[in-house]
């Protein structure tokens, strides 16, 4: 899988908005996971702490919020939750198509200390 390139990518996006806010520490991180991403989190977490040691990142929890994906009606022009295989619209019954919502990993929010 991609983890590692991902975590790397999330991590710089976590050091610079902390430096941005003059961080000495990172207390928490909030990573949203699609359900459809294919992203294993345990794999995100391990490559975290390898990447987060001896940064101002070391002691920051990591919390994993899955996001479930999300389909659109081109015929309704309206989004809905998908929670089955079934890929129908719940008003009309054509086939929605899936949005990003769900297929993608990002960092959704980070807490930090400026003590
Ligand atoms: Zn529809």
């Amino acid at each position: 899988m991609h983890e590692l390139a991902l975590t790397e990518k999330m991590f710089k996006i976590i050091l610079d908005e902390a430096k941005a806010h003059q961080a000495k520490q990172v207390m928490k991180v909030t990573i949203a996971v699609g359900e459809l991403s294919g992203i294993v989190e345990r794999s995100v977490e391990a490559y975290f702490r390898l990447l987060a040691k001896d940064t101002i990142a070391e002691q920051a929890t990591l919390e994993f919020n899955r996001i479930k994906a999300r389909l659109f009606c081109i015929q309704c022009q309206k989004e809905f939750t998908k929670d089955s295989r079934d890929f129908t619209c719940p008003d009309c019954g054509n086939l929605a198509r899936l949005t990003d919502t769900g297929q993608q990993c990002l960092v959704e929010s980070i807490e930090v200390d400026n003590e």
